[in-house]
Parts: structure tokens; sequence; C-alpha cells
């Protein structure tokens, strides 16, 4: 049975609170969330499609999320 997919709000939360890959802190000065490609659902399972800026480190990456909130990847 499929999960309901989290919300926009959730997925936006959830980018929020996950640690920067490369400092390890959770500022950051950009997060955009956005539904996932037709293609990057079906090849990669995701859900939505998170871009952060960090602003301690600037770096910039991507987080995919799954239709239950979970992080399919990073970097
Ligand atoms: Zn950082």
């Amino acid at each position: 049975m499929a999960a309901r997919p989290i919300t926009l709000a959730r997925a936006q939360h959830i980018a929020r609170s996950h640690p920067c890959v490369r400092c390890g802190e959770y500022s950051f000065k950009k997060v955009t969330v956005k539904r996932a490609s037709d293609a990057h659902k079906k090849e990669l399972n995701v859900s939505w499609h998170a871009v952060r800026v960090c602003g301690i480190c600037h770096t910039r990456q991507e987080l995919g999320l799954d239709a239950e909130g979970d992080i399919v990847y990073e970097g």
C-alpha cells in the first residue's frame, strides 16, 4: 500500500532541518523545493527536489526526497 506523499511544506521543513553536506550547519540562506520531474520520479523514486545554498560555507547542494520524506540523494 502506497503512503500518501508528503506535502510541499513538509518537504521544505525536511530540507531545512537536514544539515549542510559540507559544514554540517543548519543555516541556509536559500532553500527551494520543487516537485520532481516525471523522469526523476521514475528513475530515482523521488517526489521532491530541493536546492539549498548554505549560509555558512555557501555550498550549493541538492536533495531528493521520496514520497515519505526520506532522503534519496544529496550532494
Ligand atoms: Zn555549509
